[in-house]
This record gives structure tokens, C-alpha cells and sequence, in this order.
């Protein structure tokens, strides 16, 4: 079938379809002791039909009968009543009997009497609610046919308002228990129900929504079904467009884009706003036909359940979302802060503790294991953690793999923290070991923000994470000092970096050998407005935990480049420059590339540039970092090991490692001069440089006696301010004018 088929059959289904009560006649009672008003009556009304329905008429000779009849029949909707029956008032007593039975309460009365007379009083006729009142002689055919009507149209419309009333009774009944569900998924199942209840039908219906919210997706929303039952349950969160029903699709479909309800024969597609662009529809199946007032009903419930679902968003789902934390299912950051002032404010100097716990090489475990394992892992640190830090202490996750513990100091402190993590978690059958770093801080600086606590915290755990594994950190007010300082500098570093207030300098290497110039060393310097430097040792290290290290060695390096391609033109054609490289720089697995097509962009071969990275970064190298100078060195590139001796390399380690150069560190150059003793450990290490095929170079040599061992002890280069300090190109410029042309 094709689609534009079922659009007709939907068209043809959707025409409104007229109330089936069109058959249904209106009953009218006849009760009087004379026969003959029986025979007028049904000799006058028995063809007539009123508001599109025709008349039966049902018949009783005394009051006692027309009480029978009453309570057979109560959808009866008139009577033309006699007053005089058994009695002088058997109809004023029946009058009496159906108006104090709830269930007749909207059967019209026409009262009849024989003469004048026997009319009743206008008290008993507003007191008995007692519609109309006639002699028998004014009961010609059109008189009572007007009589009829009105009461007929005033009985219908009771009828309605009844209906109304009770299914407005029904729609609070339900309102209720839709909110009592907690969030939106409980909510469309009791939709379902209530909707259901409501027409009288068994519960098969589904309730679509949008599953990503508006604006995420190009084409508007992803439907689908979110609440399921009855025949529909295999359906649960399958997407609209998967349901193999196209009729059903087509409705829900409809009524979310054009934000309306329809109501079939067999069918309701209910539309409940939501927030100003939400909503969600509900199909609900019905084995019978639905009457209108059903349909009326339901469009009632629609706009009131509106309220409802506003009501579960805002109050049930962000309230639970707010202080939740849904995949761990314990408090969340949100409810964390709230606890701490809470405390703050019964305790404002007390001796509560907060602590930021953060997994050890989480991001590793994940990475490595996978993001199920991290999920576990996950998971049993947070019941580790409330297994040992019980109630009054609170165990809250902040985000990722970092919670929260606020406690009393007797059981929340740096030991149980470290004791907590002590013994390995069972997961997946393995014993894994997990250790933990944490931040501390006291909750005595009186009454302050939670929120202000919780950085203090995650300033220590910071520190905690910068100084290795398992590290548990306090604050303290000279933490803090130093913290700001810190980012005070890297604020002026960016500042400096941007505005060029940072520059290179350079320091000849010179040839022990042949005593010529055979390379520089290009050293970054910062200084500021006043005058002021400084040092390197200062800043680059916050350069590169801030990530700045990336752009400002770019910079740096193109710098370098083009001043050593002015160098060579201008006063040493073979020179050769260092470069300092640090370890976050060598892990981009685009740092080779960048550093050769920088070269061929200043017009420098390859093998005029050396790489310094220092010894302990190229311990920690992982394989993109071999496998960028191994690039390098491919390409012509020299690799320099800078620092070396204060490090813990292995000779293995270092057979491995692609390097051209060793640089001695400048402390055990020094242990040169200090006779035979101390410069065992410099000589070993020149030996062992020699042994692996290496140029050694001494860094820091300040007195020719220190240039004459290293030289003696088998160093080929040396570098350090007996030679040269380092200078600024123009200032080498000169100096190399004064020397030995350079070596190559
Ligand atoms: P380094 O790479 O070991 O650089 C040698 C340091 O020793 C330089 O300090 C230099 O000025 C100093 N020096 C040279 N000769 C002597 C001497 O005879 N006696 C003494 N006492 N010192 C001498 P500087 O320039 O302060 O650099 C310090 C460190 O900062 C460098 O150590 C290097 O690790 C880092 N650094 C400097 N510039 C850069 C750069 O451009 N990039 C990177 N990543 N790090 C750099
Ligand atoms: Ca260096
Ligand atoms: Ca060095």
C-alpha cells in the first residue's frame, strides 16, 4: 500500500463520525389512572421524534407502578405525571420518592391534573423541581410537543453536565495520581491508564515524545514511543518511524507536529503541551466506539493533564535531576553544597572536613580497560567510599571520577581516606588495586559558601594530583597564595606571550676539540614592563601545565628558525641550533610534521636543528613520542638528551630512545673540578654516553679547569658562561665575529 493510500483511508477515518445515540429514543413515562389520557398521549407523541431522536413511551396507572418502572429504567427522561392517582397526591409523593434518589435527580416532570383546582402550589412546584405543570385540557398535540422538547433538551443537557461533572471528578482523581509517578517515563504509563479509565477501555495505548530535545537535531525531533501497554507494550522505546502500524504512526506523528488532539471512533491521539516547544502524544485503542461526551472528556483531560506534565518536569524530574547524580544514583555536586550549608550554619567554626577524592589514572583504566570496567570502577569506589564514610557523613559525586565526603575530622582525614583504598576492589572477578588522590580542607574558616569550600578542596586535590599517585593534600592559606600567584603569572605569560614581550636568546656550544663554535642554544626569556625577568625555571613550567607550552613553542621554534637562517647567512653557515622541547609539545602526533615543515618554511635543512628533551621526560615518552623523533631524526633532525644524570634512565631505556647528543647536567659538571672522588659519577656517566655512540656535551661550565677535565674525560662539547652567556641574536652576531669560523 502506498503511502498516499493510507493518507485517504486516515482521511475517510478521521471524517467526524456523528454520536451513535442517533437510535437511541428518549424515554417518556406516561403515569396516570385513566386510561384514556394513555391512548391521547400515545396516539400524540408515538411518530414524533425530538433534538434528532425518537420517543418510547413507557406506561404506569398508579404511583406505586410508576416507582417500579423508576428504578428499571432510570435513563428515563420525562414524565407526564398524574396528580391524582391512588391517592389525592400519589403523584406529589412520587415526586417526592424519585427527587430524593440521587440517580433520577435529572428525569424531567410534567405535572398534569384534571382541573384547575388540583394545581399545585408554585412552593411545591420549585421545591420538587418540578418542570412544568399543565391541565389536562391545554395537553393538545403542539402544546405538548413544546412541553416535551424543552424538557427533553434541558434533561439532555443535565445529563452532559453530569457527565462532565463525573469525569472531571475523574480527571482530578487522576491528576493526582499521575503526579504522585515519579518522572516522565512513570507518568505517560499512568497516562495510559487514566486515559483508558477515563473512556472506559482497556489500557493498549503509547505515549511518543520527542527523544532528543528541539534544536539538537536539524529536522526538529527524534520520536519515540516513551510509555507502552496492552497490546502496544512490545513497541517501548522503539522510534515513531519503526512503528509498523502507519495509521497509528500517522496520528501520534500529527498530533506532535501540529500540537492538537483527535479523537476517532475507535481511537483517541491526545496532544499534552509541555514546556512552549514540547509535548508528547497518546494513542489510546478502543474496542468500542468513543461517545462524544467521552471525546468531550477527553479533551478536558488533555488540558488539564497539561499542568500535570508541566509539573513533572519542573518539580519531580529537575528537583531528582538537580540533587541526583543518575548513573551512580547518590547525591550529586548540587546536593553536596547544599549539605555543606547546612552545616556551615549549625556549625560555623565546628570540626567538620570536606574531601574531593579523584581516582588515580582513571582516564588510563578507561581507556585501557574500556568504559564498561571505568563504569565499575566507578561504581565501586562510590560503595567503598559510603560503606566507610556512613551517615552523618555525606558521599556525593561532583563529576567523572572525582566525589566528595563531608565528615566529622574524628573519621574523615587524610589516614582513613588512605586506609579507605587500601585493600583491591573485586572487579570482574579481578583484584584491582585503585588509589586515590584527595584534596582536604577544614570547615572551620566560619560561615562561607559551600561552593567556596569545594574550590578550596579541589585547589588541594590539585596539588595532590600534580605530586604523584595517592597523594593526599591539606589546604592551607599558603596553599591558596601561591595558587593565585600562579595564576596571576600565567595571566601575565599569555599577555606577555600576545603582546611580544617574549623573546630568544642564545648560547654558543663550543667543540672541545677544536675549541670552534659548532652550535647554539636558543632559551626563551620574559621581561617584563619594569625591566624585570623572569626566569624560565618560573615560567615554563606554568606554561606548560596551562597547555600554553603548545602555541608559545610553535612560536618559538618559527622564531629560532628564522633567526638562525639570518645567523647563517650573516656570520656562521654551518651553525646548528637547540631547541628545547617540552614533553606535552613531543606528545602531539603532529609535532614532527609542524617542526619540518616549519624548517622548510625558514629554509633550513633538517640536520641544522637539534630537539632537547630532557631526561625524565624521555623516560616518561610514550610511543608517539618515539615515534615523532623518530621522524625527525629520519629526517635529518638531531635529538639532544638534556639534564642527564639527574634522572632515572636505564641504559636499556636509553639504548631504545632515538638520540644524537647527551648533555651532562650542569650539577655534576661541577663535581669535576672536586677532584677525583666526586667526579666519579660525571666520568662514569661520559663513559657510558662514549659507550652508546654519543656526542657528550657539559652543560654549565663556568671555569676553564672544569672545560679542561670534561675535556680530558672524554666530553666532546661544552657549553656554559666560561664560553659565552646567552645572548640576543645581534649581541652573537658580534660575538661570532670575534671567533674561529664554525665547524660543521
Ligand atoms: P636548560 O635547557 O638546561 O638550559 C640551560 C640553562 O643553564 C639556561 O638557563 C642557561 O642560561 C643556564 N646556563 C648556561 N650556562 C650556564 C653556566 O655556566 N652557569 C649557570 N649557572 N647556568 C648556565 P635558563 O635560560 O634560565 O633556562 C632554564 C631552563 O628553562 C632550561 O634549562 C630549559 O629547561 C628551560 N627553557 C629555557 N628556554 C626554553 C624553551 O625555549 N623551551 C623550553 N621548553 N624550555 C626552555
Ligand atoms: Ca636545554
Ligand atoms: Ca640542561
Amino acid at each position: 500500500m502506498s503511502d498516499s493510500d493510507d493518507m485517504v483511508f486516515i482521511d475517510d477515518e478521521r471524517q467526524p463520525v456523528e454520536e451513535p445515540d442517533e437510535a437511541r429514543p428518549w424515554l417518556v413515562l406516561v403515569a396516570d389512572d385513566d386510561d384514556g389520557v394513555h391512548e391521547v398521549t400515545r396516539f400524540a407523541l408515538g411518530t414524533m421524534s425530538i433534538l434528532g431522536r425518537p420517543l418510547a413511551l413507557l406506561h404506569a396507572r398508579s404511583g406505586a407502578e410508576a416507582l417500579v418502572v423508576l428504578r428499571q429504567q432510570p435513563d428515563i427522561a420525562v414524565i407526564l405525571l398524574d396528580v391524582v392517582m391512588e391517592s389525592d397526591d400519589a403523584g406529589l409523593q412520587l415526586v417526592d420518592a424519585i427527587r430524593s434518589d440521587q440517580s433520577l435527580a435529572n428525569t424531567r416532570i410534567i405535572l398534569r391534573t384534571g382541573q384547575p383546582g388540583h394545581a399545585p402550589e408554585t412552593e411545591t412546584i420549585s421545591r420538587y423541581d418540578i418542570n412544568d405543570y399543565k391541565t389536562k385540557a391545554e395537553l393538545s398535540e403542539s402544546r405538548l410537543f413544546a412541553s416535551l422538547t424543552m424538557a427533553i433538551r434541558s434533561y439532555d443537557q443535565l445529563q452532559r453536565l453530569d457527565a462532565h461533572r463525573r469525569g472531571l471528578e475523574m480527571i482530578v482523581t487522576a491528576s493526582n495520581q499521575l503526579n504522585a509517578k515519579p518522572g516522565v517515563r512513570a507518568f505517560a504509563e499512568g497516562l495510559i491508564t487514566q486515559i483508558a479509565a477515563l473512556v472506559g477501555v482497556s489500557a493498549d495505548g503509547l505515549v511518543c515524545a520527542c527523544a532528543e530535545k528541539p534544536g539538537q537535531t536539524t529536522d526538529g525531533c527524534e520520536y519515540q514511543v516513551i510509555a507502552a501497554a496492552g497490546q502496544f507494550a512490545p513497541l517501548i522505546h522503539h522510534r515513531l518511524s519503526e512503528i509498523d502500524d502507519k495509521r497509528i504512526a500517522f496520528a501520534l506523528r500529527e498530533a506532535l507536529t501540529s500540537r492538537a488532539s483527535h479523537v476517532d471512533r475507535l481511537s483517541a491521539t491526545l496532544f499534552f503541551a509541555k514546556a512552549d516547544d514540547e509535548g508528547f502524544a497518546a494513542y489510546i485503542a478502543s474496542a468500542q466506539p468513543i461517545p462524544p461526551i467521552d471525546q468531550k472528556l477527553l479533551e478536558v483531560f488533555c488540558s488539564n493533564i497539561a499542568l500535570c506534565a508541566k509539573n513533572v518536569d519542573l518539580v519531580a524530574e529537575l528537583r531528582r535531576d538537580a540533587f541526583v547524580d543518575r548513573q551512580l544514583g547518590m547525591p550529586n555536586r548540587n546536593a553536596l553544597i547544599v549539605e555543606l550549608n547546612r552545616r556551615a550554619q549549625v556549625a560555623p567554626y565546628g570540626d567538620g572536613v570536606l574531601a574531593i577524592v579523584d581516582v588515580d589514572q582513571f582516564a588510563t583504566i578507561n581507556d585501557i580497560l574500556g568504559q564498561h570496567y571505568g563504569d565499575l570502577v566507578l561504581k565501586a569506589t562510590a560503595a567503598r567510599l559510603r560503606e566507610r564514610f556512613v551517615h552523618p557523613a555525606l558521599v556525593a559525586r561532583l563529576a567523572g571520577d572525582a566525589f566528595a565526603i563531608v565528615g566529622q575530622r574524628a573519621e574523615l582525614n587524610p589516614e582513613s581516606i588512605g586506609n579507605c583504598f587500601a585493600g583491591p576492589f573485586a572487579l570482574m572477578g579481578i583484584q584491582q588495586p585503585l588509589s586515590v588522590s584527595a584534596g582536604v580542607v577544614y570547615l572551620n574558616g566560619g560561615f562561607r559558601p559551600g561552593a567556596e569550600y569545594l574550590a578550596d578542596a579541589y585547589l588541594a586535590l590539585k596539588r595532590a594530583k600534580a605530586s604523584g599517585l595517592a597523594q593526599i593534600v591539606t589546604y592551607t592559606a599558603d596553599l591558596a597564595s601561591e595558587v593565585r600567584s600562579r595564576a596571576r603569572l600565567l595571566d601575565d605569560l599569555r599577555r606577555a606571550f600576545e603582546g611580544e614581550r617574549l623573546f630568544l636568546v642564545y648560547q654558543p656550544q663550543i667543540d672541545l676539540g677544536s675549541n670552534r663554535v659548532v652550535g647554539v642554544e636558543a632559551l626563551l626569556r620574559w621581561r617584563l614592563a619594569d625591566g624585570t625577568m623572569i626566569p624560565p625555571a618560573t615560567f615554563i613550567p606554568i606554561a606548560e601545565q596551562s597547555g600554553l607550552i603548545i602555541d608559545l613553542g610553535r612560536w618559538l621554534l618559527r622564531e629560532a628558525m628564522q633567526a638562525l637562517h639570518r645567523l647563517r647567512a650573516a656570520a656562521a653557515p654551518e651553525l646548528r641550533m637547540a631547541v628545547n622541547v617540552s614533553a606535552m609539545e613531543l606528545r602531539r602526533p603532529d609535532f614532527a610534521d609542524g617542526v619540518l615543515r616549519t624548517l622548510s618554511e625558514a629554509g633550513i635543512p633538517a640536520n641544522a636543528l637539534e630537539i632537547e628533551i630532557t631526561e625524565s621526560l624521555a623516560v616518561g615518552t610514550g610511543e608517539t613520542s618515539i615515534q615523532s623523533l623518530a621522524t625527525l631524526r629520519a629526517g635529518g633532525t638531531t635529538v639532544a638528551i638534556d639534564d642527564f644524570g639527574t634522572g632515572y634512565s636505564s641504559l636499556a631505556y636509553l639504548e631504545r630512545l632515538p638520540a644524537d647528543r647527551l648533555k651532562i647536567d650542569r650539577s655534576l659538571v661541577d663535581a669535576l673540578q672536586h677532584g677525583d672522588r666526586a667526579a666519579r659519577i660525571p666520568r662514569t656517566i661520559i663513559a657510558l654516553g662514549r659507550e652508546l655512540g654519543l656526542r657528550v656535551v657539559a652543560e654549565g661550565v663556568e671555569h676553564q679547569s672544569v672545560a679542561t677535565a670534561a675535556s680530558l674525560l672524554g666530553c666532546h662539547e661544552a657549553q656554559g658562561y666560561h664560553f659565552a652567556r646567552p645572548m640576543p641574536e645581534a649581541e652573537l652576531v658580534a660575538w661570532l665575529a670575534t671567533r674561529q669560523p664554525v665547524a660543521g
